[in-house]
């Protein structure tokens, strides 16, 4: 391993005690790559020390995936076996602490017909959807990387993998804070607090819907659910109190705008990941709140079919605001990783939207959510649009206008 067993400790404990806040009792399902056994054993570490019950792991492995894709009928990917379905419903009576640390390669499903990827995954997904909504804003849950090999490969093509691994480290513990000489809690103690205070603020400006533009084409407006905050950094998990980080890194303010109603163009300005495969230099138009057309020099199909998944798949479940100063934006690569894609820059989301931004949200059932405005899909897909030019305009009920980004970054 390229990276010193301190850093490595470190991380892990930030993963831990800040990202998920592992509380005393409480159950821990981590899923983590075979590839990355030494690292999680460093994990569930620390969420004993910091007073776990029990940590339960799940292994994925991108080689069994793929040969399951390669070798296994569609409808046996697809089907869901009852324990799978009874350790679902489990984890709604458990409500553990989930700690997801990703480390695919972006290319692991290269070559698998992407039918058959998207098919499965809906299936699935239908038959997890109750279950993800019953534990939904009930626990605390945080997602953080690790390298892999193939993952670094693929974002330094030219170094060898032993250089790539250490480079891909490197933006990974600078965009997560984690430094020899830092002390990456108190870092990011300050960093949640400057995100607090701008959600504070655009929340006081109470605005009604965003106006965006760049010279890239971009020329769009959404309305917002009145009353819905922004929210950014951190949540708090209602049933035990625990403040937790579901993203590390993190750097954007977001909110769930009104499903159904916004009007232009977004134009993307990184390549979006989906189902490890790429789709480059896309638009999404939108009418009536809805992708109507979207067009990609790379991907076109692959879009369109994420665009008609279900219902809510052609609607906005998010927009969010990243300043282009962001730490992942200045590593000045592209992850293949969405994770830390979407907190280079500006982005909006397709599919799924957050109840927890309705006052009250976390006790509406979805369907209660989504009468007032909140979109609702197996799928929630980030594209990025945070052009260096970009300028986002907010407007109050009485029409009133407020600069929120000038040139990509706060007004
Ligand atoms: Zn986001």
């Amino acid at each position: 391993m390229s990276v010193s067993k301190k850093l490595l400790q470190k991380y892990a404990e930030l993963i831990v005690r800040t990202g998920g806040n592992v509380r005393p009792g409480q159950i821990v399902q981590l899923t983590i790559s075979v590839e990355q056994h030494e690292f999680a054993a460093l994990v569930m570490e620390e969420c004993y020390k910091a007073g776990a019950k029990k940590v339960n792991v799940d292994w994925t492995s991108d080689a069994q995936s793929r040969l399951n894709y390669r070798y296994a009928e569609q409808s046996v990917l697809a089907s869901v076996l009852p324990w799978e379905e009874a350790k679902m419903k489990q984890m709604t009576e458990d409500l553990p602490c989930r700690i997801i640390i990703l480390s695919e390669d972006p290319d692991a499903m290269a070559g698998v017909d992407p039918k058959k990827l998207s098919a499965v995954m809906q299936s699935r997904s239908t038959v997890f959807k109750p279950y993800r909504n019953a534990i939904d804003g009930k626990h605390q849950w945080v997602i953080a990387a690790h390298p892999s090999a193939a993952w670094a490969k693929k974002c330094f093509p030219e170094e060898s993998e032993e250089d790539a691994v250490a480079k891909l480290w490197d933006a990974i513990l600078r965009t997560v804070r984690v430094a020899e000489d830092n002390d990456p809690v108190a870092d990011w103690k300050a960093h949640v607090e400057f995100i607090e205070a701008k959600a504070a603020w655009l929340n006081a400006q109470g605005f009604s819907s965003l106006r965006y533009h760049s010279a890239n084409g971009t020329d769009f407006t959404v309305e917002l659910i009145p009353g819905a905050k922004w929210e950014g950094a951190g949540v708090t998990n209602p049933v035990n109190g625990a403040f937790y980080i579901p993203n590390l890194p993190t750097e954007e303010i977001f909110t769930s705008p009104m499903a159904g109603k916004c009007e232009g163009t977004l134009v993307a300005v990184k390549p979006l990941s989906w189902n490890s495969q790429l789709i480059e230099d896309f638009s999404i138009t939108f009418e009536n709140g809805r992708a109507v057309s979207c067009r990609a020099r790379k991907g076109q199909e692959l879009l369109e079919r994420m665009l008609k998944m279900d219902e809510g798949a052609s609607m906005l479940g998010e927009v969010a605001l990243v300043p282009k100063e962001s730490p992942v934006n200045q590593c000045g690569f592209l992850f293949y990783e969405t994770l830390f894609d979407e907190n280079a820059c500006c982005h909006c989301a397709v599919g799924m939207g957050f109840k927890e931004v309705l006052p009250g949200g976390d006790d509406l059932t979805m369907e209660q959510a989504q009468e007032r405005g909140i979109n609702d899909s197996i799928l929630h897909v980030d594209f990025m649009i945070g052009a260096d030019d970009l300028s986002i305009v907010g407007v109050r009920p009485d029409g009133s206008e407020e600069a929120i980004f000038r040139d990509g970054t706060w007004a």
